[in-house]
């Protein structure tokens, strides 16, 4: 995981249960005239399962501090919960950006003798499960709930019900885990700091300026250039290139000849 390259070393970036965690690494190796070098995100996740106590109450609190009744897991059903959150999360958020070497930035270029093109970077994002909590960027606790309750959670809390789409905007569905997985890596809503959005909770904390709530940190989960942040903050920790000056593609871009042509 985060293999050193000799050239850019590996980021580890925030601590563990905080918003703004991940490790990354910048990979040259792969470069050629047609390809860029790879930048990857890791988000490795301590999942832990939760099952009543035996003679315990069989209810768990949600983030609202309601005792929401929760069963035991299966655990089949445990296993294939988790694998379909790693695969929903990875299928979102990988390979969705192209970060766009600045003209000004020459360490990207290929070949290093009488270079050719100038590549780019290709956002790579890979999440695992975590064996231990040692290691793990977030540790989270998973409840089954046992019939038909809501249970309020969130990005250090889910149940087994936030896998589903649910429909809270025209046009977009919302998914929960991929949700919080943007807000793991840093990622916050798109009407934050706006006047109204005070507590976090209203609505219009959920839409950007233009109205737009169909973003995946909105209500929705469409990906906009806006979420590349994580990896342009990791694009800038390894090459000195300031963040802003890395421009987002949602379209594949190759790596730009030097000759102009
Ligand atoms: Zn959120």
């Amino acid at each position: 995981m985060g293999e050193v390259t000799f050239e850019f070393g590996t980021l580890i970036h925030g601590r563990q249960n905080q918003m703004g965690t991940f490790d990354a690494d910048l990979n040259p190796d792969v470069r050629n005239a047609t390809t860029n070098a790879d930048l990857t995100l890791y988000i490795r996740i301590n999942f832990q399962r939760i099952d009543p106590a035996p003679g315990g109450p069989a209810t768990y609190q949600d983030y609202d501090g309601t005792a929401v009744p929760i069963r035991a897991w299966r655990d089949a059903e445990w296993a294939q919960w988790k694998a379909r959150f790693l695969r929903d999360c990875r299928n979102k958020w990988h390979g969705k950006f192209w970060l766009v070497t600045p003209a000004t930035y020459n360490r990207l270029n290929w070949p290093a003798q009488n270079p050719t093109h100038r590549c780019n970077l290709y956002c790579r994002f890979e999440i695992a499960e975590q064996g231990t909590t040692q290691g793990a960027h977030a540790v989270i606790p998973v409840v089954h709930v046992n019939g038909n309750h809501f249970f309020r959670s969130h990005m250090l809390l889910y149940s087994n019900n936030d896998l589903r789409a649910e429909r809270l905007t025209r046009g977009s569905n919302f998914f929960t885990h991929v949700h919080e997985i943007g807000h793991l890596i840093g990622l916050d809503h798109p009407g934050t700091g706006r006047a109204g959005c005070a507590r976090g909770g209203e609505a219009i904390c959920y839409a950007s300026a233009d109205g737009d709530d169909r973003g995946v940190m909105g209500r929705g989960s469409m990906i906009r250039a806006e979420h590349a942040r994580p990896w342009t903050r990791a694009a800038s920790i390894f090459t000195g290139v300031a963040q802003a000056n890395w421009t987002v593609s949602l379209a594949r871009r190759y790596p730009q000849r030097l000759d102009g042509r």
